[in-house]
């Protein structure tokens, strides 16, 4: 079992000592995940780990064996790697959400130069990647002083980098998102059609207790304005069911909220308290079958909305970039149009890290179907 997160960089040895858990990294050591990892099962010897934990395993693979494991999760990452690059260009985060550790773990908010970044989309480009997410714990709040730069100054930047033909970037605030971006969004052919804009719930009064700093209006309003300015955007989000006090008249404006914005895809989780934040510490905690419950149902709504949401693009044509391949039946591509939507349709691993022009036959529970054009 491996660990990772900002919880896991606060709380190390409480996760260490955890019987079965055998690895422990913080936000800042993800780039140890792989070869830590792989080291860890190397030294599989006798069915026992010799890392730290008590973990037993029935039947180790040799040492080859996980080798030639290590060697295809390799091939696997850096070919995706060379195609969609994941970019940091802010870090910390200065909201206290009520339910958060990031501000504690990670500290305060701080940006990367647009000239840092954009020199890096260009290496990134000559390389061979394609797509570039920007990323944010609130890209929204991304400022660059020296250069008086937004985050929209920096969307419209890296959208210049020849050779890059997709611009993704995530997590967005709601009250921090910009008619500018909307509009960077809506001029900047590169610029995806998707935001992850998180709710986290449709009641103003768990709003406030959450310390989100926007209401139920004003999310609907930025909603309202995407879809008039970018009339094929995608939206999805995060949402906690049972945050300490939530009534089942505060979740049923959740559900309601759902069903009137239709996301494509939704995050949901059960709240569960963090050490050191302030939900933990509030009264009213709810029971977890009450927890499980609106979870549950709350999981319906979201399954209806994108059923009907992915039904829309029965018949259309769009540009896939292919991530991958499977192969549990007939080879199957994969990837992903702007919208963020994921298609599938028959083809192999050569069409890796190309773009396709595909059309859409049908759909499945959280993707669509689709046949090269
Ligand atoms: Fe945490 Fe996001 Fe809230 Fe910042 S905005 S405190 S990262 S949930």
């Amino acid at each position: 079992i491996i660990v990772t997160g900002c919880y896991a960089e606060l709380r190390r040895n409480d996760l260490l000592a955890i019987d079965g858990v055998s690895l422990v990294f913080g936000a800042k050591e993800k780039s140890r995940v792989v070869p830590d990892t792989m080291e860890l099962l190397l030294n599989v010897s006798g069915g026992a780990m010799s890392a730290a934990g008590n973990i037993t395993i029935e039947k180790p693979m040799s040492a080859a064996e996980y080798k030639e494991i290590s060697k295809e999760t390799m091939a696997a990452f850096s070919s995706e790697e060379r195609t969609r690059s994941f970019l940091k260009v802010q870090d910390g985060c200065n909201n206290f959400c009520a339910y958060c550790t990031v501000p504690y773990v990670r500290g305060r908010e701080r940006s990367r130069s647009v000239k840092s970044i954009v020199a890096e989309v260009e290496a990134l480009s000559q390389e061979g990647a394609k797509e570039i997410t920007l990323l944010g714990q609130n890209v929204n709040s991304y400022y660059s002083e020296d250069e008086n730069a937004d985050f929209p100054a920096l969307l419209r930047a890296v959208c210049k980098v020849e050779g890059i033909e997709r611009v993704r970037f995530m997590t967005s605030h709601p009250k921090d998102l910009s008619d500018e971006l909307i509009r960077v969004m809506a001029e900047e052919a590169k610029a995806c059609h998707h935001i992850h804009l998180p709710v986290q719930s449709g009641s103003d009064r768990i709003l406030k207790l959450m310390n989100r700093h926007y209401d139920r209006k004003k999310y609907l309003s930025i909603v309202e304005k995407l879809n008039s300015t970018v009339p094929d955007a995608e939206l999805t989000t995060d949402i906690i069911v049972g945050f300490p006090g939530e009534t089942e008249e505060d979740f049923e404006q959740t559900l309601e909220l759902v069903k009137e914005v239709g996301y494509s895809a939704a995050y949901t989780f059960k709240y569960s308290p963090r050490t050191g934040t302030k939900a933990a510490e509030m009264p009213d905690q709810i029971p977890d079958d009450v927890k499980k419950d609106r979870l549950k149902r709350l999981n319906d709504v979201v399954a209806e909305g994108l059923k009907r949401g992915n039904e829309k693009y029965i018949g259309k044509e769009g540009v896939v970039l292919v991530e991958g391949c499977d192969r549990r039946g007939e080879p199957m591509a994969f990837g992903k149009l702007p919208s963020f939507k994921m298609v599938y349709f028959p083809g192999d691993e050569s069409l890796i890290g190309t773009m396709q022009n595909v059309r859409i036959t049908g759909t499945a529970k959280n993707s669509l179907m689709g046949e090269l054009i």
